[in-house]
């Protein structure tokens, strides 16, 4: 998958905005991830020493099916071909040091997504979220339980974007992010929809360049 981008909303609910200090923004936080970031089911996302903590961030995504620029909330659900899971791998560390997220959210393989499947063959206004670590639950919430609905996310970005066929738009994460750490496996699953699963492992050291 090479989405030409993946729109990310942040602190959409708001116990997730609450246990990261914060509260829910009177408007969606919009960042972008790369699409190099990508990576299927059972890819691996590689982890460099440098980087310090390292969360998951278990999210209900929709990958858009026709294009959208200007929609109304009530017509964005006709844009959307699928819904997938997706994980928004973020070097926590980072992200309060850097103003911007581009780094912390956009290292390659921070960006496991899984399978997506029309939002006709599930109940898109009753989708729930679960991340599990090595098996054991970490996240659960569901679409109801957020700020801002996804179809108001999608009439939001389209408001300020062109959503081209196969841009993502990953939907926020709920309470319980926690680390990630060499030899874990991580999956997010959408009951109904399907799971991605990928293993975490130590990064063959690209190291930061030198600056004196
Ligand atoms: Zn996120």
């Amino acid at each position: 998958m090479r989405p030409s981008k993946i729109l990310c909303v942040g602190k959409n609910y708001a116990a997730h905005a609450k246990e990261m200090g914060g509260e829910v923004p009177p408007d969606p936080l919009v960042f972008l991830k790369p699409s190099s970031s990508v990576i299927g089911d059972g890819e691996a996302i590689v982890i460099p020493s440098w980087a310090g903590r390292i969360d998951y961030e278990g999210e209900i995504a929709v990958v858009i099916g026709r294009p959208a620029r200007g929609v109304s909330p009530g017509d964005a659900w006709e844009h959307v071909g699928g819904i997938v899971p997706l994980n928004d791998v973020t070097a926590r560390d980072l992200q309060r040091k850097d103003r911007q997220w581009a780094r912390a959210k956009g290292f390659d393989t921070f960006c496991p997504v899984g399978t997506p499947i029309p939002p006709g063959k599930c109940d898109p206004l009753h989708l729930e979220v679960i991340t599990r670590v090595n098996g054991q639950v970490r996240q659960q919430a569901r679409a109801s339980d957020m700020a801002f609905p996804i179809d108001y996310l999608i009439a939001y970005c389209s408001a300020f974007t062109s959503l081209e066929e196969g841009d993502v738009i990953a939907t926020g994460t709920p309470e319980g992010v926690g680390p990630l750490s060499p030899g874990d496996v991580v999956e997010v699953e959408i009951p109904g929809v399907g799971t991605v699963r990928n293993p975490v492992v130590a990064g063959t050291e690209v190291p930061l360049p030198r600056w004196s």
